[in-house]
């Protein structure tokens, strides 16, 4: 026999309400409503840590973290990591059009600026 009571609970993200808190208040009981969910980061050191989350949708969990024993960033996949000591940034290939296209671009505003400059004279 299912009891209707638990199917009134606050769904995650919504339990901020004035609803719950008003619940809580009549019945006097503190419920968990919000499912926890754990998530293991691992720093480039080795060390692991296990922040919980409330119930996040996947794209909502961080991707790193902060290690709390040695401060570097922790990823979600052991052996990987964040910082790249002596690595060159990632860049992007958009990054990179950019930088070609710089150069062009100072040439063009350089040559507007001179184009002014000759009229101004004139
Ligand atoms: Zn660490």
């Amino acid at each position: 026999m299912e009891s209707s009571y638990g199917l009134r609970a606050v769904r995650a993200g919504s339990a901020t309400g004035a609803g719950l808190a008003g619940w809580q208040a009549d019945t006097g009981r503190t419920v968990e409503i919000v499912r926890k969910v754990p998530v293991t980061y691992w720093c480039p050191q080795g060390h692991e840590t296990t922040p919980v989350f409330a119930e996040l949708a996947e794209t909502e969990i961080p991707k790193t973290w902060d290690c709390p024993r040695c401060g570097r960033t922790a990823c979600r996949e052991q052996g990987a990591t964040a910082e790249r000591p002596g690595d060159e940034p990632f860049k992007s290939h958009l990054e990179y059009a950019k930088e070609r296209r710089t150069p062009e671009e100072a040439e063009r505003v350089l040559q507007d600026a001179l184009d002014r400059l000759h009229r101004r004279r004139s």
